[in-house]
């Protein structure tokens, strides 16, 4: 039987000649010459020019396809608010082509995936920042900048950190995902300190502007496996979007959610909500990335809220998002009575 989305596979790889220089670099180095994937070098993963396509529009989705495997060097780690304290840094960028994805502005001429191979050195920095913290908990997000678990399979990166956070006594790891491919994972010792997030939505959100990503189904059929794994586990509606017939797809999400996951995975779920929201920036590069879209972008339907650095986000009148929260937040505390949410926005 079809099991959906294969994992991925880049058709082109780029190795800082340095990266090779560390025992990860080296495995996926012999991993992409066995599966015969073209290699190439660059001397910095800011800086991989000459990438194949005849126009942006190909370049764009020839990026989206191609890995770089390099070292980071910037360990200043972002904040991450609300869901945790510091991003951490593993990779950047992602396979998916999410219409609605905000890395199309926040990686600009960049899309292609990168990911590091000096994980010691970002462990250890986060090690430090949980020093600062301490006696208090830290909270690092690993999700911020890529969806880390679209590409562990083949870096067991994330792994590695599980176990990580696993041992240690004031951290915590979360990140989400819209894939599937979770098995290498599910004996990572985690000591419950990783919540595992799945990205959800409404069918139409689905069809219409996640293509790339892995199917409902079995994105569900994940989070019963992770949750069966004893790891806490959440889920992030977002973004929530409103379209014809909206209220019924959102119910309609929550009773597949009630029906597929395991009773006794049902006490410890989080839920994340976030409304749909765009910049003027980012409609450009969406309308150029996604000629096509039927993501609706019209700022006279939307309400203007001032943001960092200036740049304003459009988000639903106030009656729209009011009527949003309440209606989901029902719908989750009628199926997962249980659950927390741990914020709107
Ligand atoms: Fe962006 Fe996540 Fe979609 Fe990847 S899966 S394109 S990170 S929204």
């Amino acid at each position: 039987m079809s099991k959906g989305r294969k994992p991925f596979m880049p058709q082109l790889v780029y190795f800082e000649p340095d990266a090779l220089e560390y025992p990860l670099g080296q495995t996926l180095l012999e991993k992409f010459k066995q599966e015969d994937v073209e290699i190439r070098y660059t001397t910095s993963h800011n800086q991989v020019r000459n990438l194949p396509g005849e126009n942006d529009f190909q370049r764009y989705r020839i990026a989206k396809s191609t890995l770089v495997v390099g070292i980071r060097k910037t360990l200043k780690f972002d904040t991450s608010k609300p869901s945790a304290e510091y991003a951490i840094p593993f990779a950047t960028g992602c396979m998916g082509h999410c219409h609605y994805c905000y890395l199309q502005t926040t990686m600009g001429s960049k899309p292609y995936i990168r990911t590091y191979v000096n994980v010691e050195e970002i462990l250890e920095q986060a090690q430090q920042y949980m020093d600062e913290r301490s006696p208090e908990i830290t909270r690092f997000e690993a999700s911020c900048t890529s969806d880390i678990v679209g590409i562990d399979h083949l870096t067991h990166t994330l792994k590695r950190a599980i176990e990580f956070f696993g041992k240690s006594e004031q951290g915590r790891l979360r990140f989400v995902t819209k894939f599937h491919h979770v098995d290498h994972l599910l004996d990572a010792e985690h000591n419950g300190k990783t919540r595992f997030r799945f990205s959800i939505n409404a069918d139409y959100v689905i069809k219409y502007f996640e293509p790339g990503t892995s199917r409902l189904e079995d994105r569900i059929e994940a989070a019963a496996k992770v949750a069966k794994a004893g790891y806490p586990l959440g889920f992030i509606v977002a973004p929530i979007y409103l379209h014809e017939g909206w209220k019924e797809g959102y119910k309609h999400l929550f009773e597949l959610l009630h029906a597929k996951l395991p009773e006794d995975t049902k006490h410890d779920i989080t839920f994340e909500l976030i409304q749909h929201r765009f910049t003027k920036p980012a409609k450009r590069v969406i309308q150029k990335n996604y000629p096509m879209t039927k993501l609706e972008l019209d700022e006279e339907k939307r309400r203007y809220k001032w943001g960092r650095y200036g740049i304003g986000k459009y988000i639903y009148p106030k009656e729209q998002e009011t009527d949003m929260k309440e209606t989901i937040s029902n719908y989750i505390n009628e199926f997962f009575p249980k659950a927390k949410i741990e914020y709107f926005t």
